[in-house]
């Protein structure tokens, strides 16, 4: 089948995935996969820019690439490969950093929210940051890259670079890529407050076994008026029936819907359905999951076939880029 062109998307390996890294970028992954041809890197570079220590990159390399595979990804169709596997992606960085303006990247948001989360290592890799993930997308002429709205100045960063280096050069060796508008659902931590996430220890890991998930679920944080078992409670402002939303049947959100309002169920019991129809829905990533890391050397031959795929495509773009520089 003709797919409509090719998408890239990288994530920072942050090994075990959790529910968060599965509503907001897994499950887009896995549907992308239907009509676009896709390249997913796990940006290990990307994340040296902030790691304390990198003892464990390499099992959650692994572990995140296992995840990826055990959802749904197809080694087979998609390229999925580690950024520094593909050394040339350094070298457009290098070149693409010469047509952009470092004004440009102080002024940047993300870079003061880098700099304010990271008060005592603002290195030289925060600035670049940008240009860097720029080189990623351009060096496999990406078409599209699934983008929710609030990473949409990223990407248009993106593609000013690629204006700025074809008229430097006079040629239009790199392309444009197109936003893909992603809807990226904020997934709370089961703290109801703030985004799941690791650092924070308020995720549900979709590799936990279902007890620990149970557990997990039970842990969430419900609708803070709802005090006594027989007050009315609000699912709107629950993150419990956001979960129902997503991974429950219809007729058990609507139960929930209408009986969460009249204290006609409590949360304990609320919290049970979810966790039976959680672990349902996860029931099949995690079987496929166990059979997979019986073998890792698989998971590392996967990622070794997609960094000789991806360094083909870099190589034939780096081969413009430099006869357009002119390099001897
Ligand atoms: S019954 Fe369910 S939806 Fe209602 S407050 Fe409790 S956990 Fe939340």
């Amino acid at each position: 089948m003709t797919k409509k062109g090719r998408v890239f998307s990288g994530a920072r390996p942050t090994g075990r995935q959790h529910l968060g890294n599965y509503l907001g970028a897994m499950r887009n992954y896995v549907a992308l996969q239907d009509d676009y041809d896709c390249i997913y890197c796990v940006v290990d570079v990307h994340a040296l820019t902030t790691l304390e220590t990198t003892l464990e990159l390499k099992q959650n390399t692994y572990d995140m690439a296992l995840d990826w595979l055990a959802v749904g990804i197809r080694p087979e169709e998609s390229v999925v490969f580690v950024q520094s596997h593909v050394p040339q992606v350094m070298e457009l960085h290098t070149y693409l950093s010469m047509v952009t303006p470092l004004g440009k990247l102080t002024d940047l948001p993300t870079f003061k929210d880098k700099v304010r989360e990271n008060p005592n290592n603002i290195n030289y890799g925060l600035v670049g940051y940008p240009v860097l993930m720029a080189a990623d997308i351009l060096l496999y002429g990406t078409d599209f890259v699934p983008v929710g709205i609030d990473q949409a100045p990223h990407l248009e960063f993106t593609r000013e670079v690629v204006r700025s280096f074809n008229y430097r050069y006079g040629k239009p060796v790199l392309k444009e890529p197109q936003m893909k508008a992603t809807s990226v659902p904020k997934v709370l931590g089961i703290d109801g407050v703030q985004k799941m996430s690791k650092s924070l220890n308020n995720h549900i890991e979709l590799a936990a076994t279902p007890e620990e998930t149970t557990q997990r679920v039970m842990q969430m944080v419900t609708d803070p008026a709802r005090v006594r078992r027989s007050d009315p409670g609000n699912p709107d402002v629950c993150n419990v029936f956001s979960l129902h939303k997503i991974f429950s049947p219809q007729a058990d959100v609507d139960m929930v819907n209408v009986e969460c309002r009249r204290a006609g169920i409590g949360c304990v019991d609320c919290k049970k359905l979810l966790a039976k129809n959680l672990n349902a829905h996860l029931e099949s990533f995690r079987a496929r999951r166990t059979d997979l890391d019986k073998n890792p050397a698989y998971i590392w031959d996967v990622l070794d076939d997609g960094a000789r795929r991806a360094n083909v495509l870099a190589e034939g773009t780096m081969v413009n880029v430099r006869s357009a520089i002119g390099l001897p």
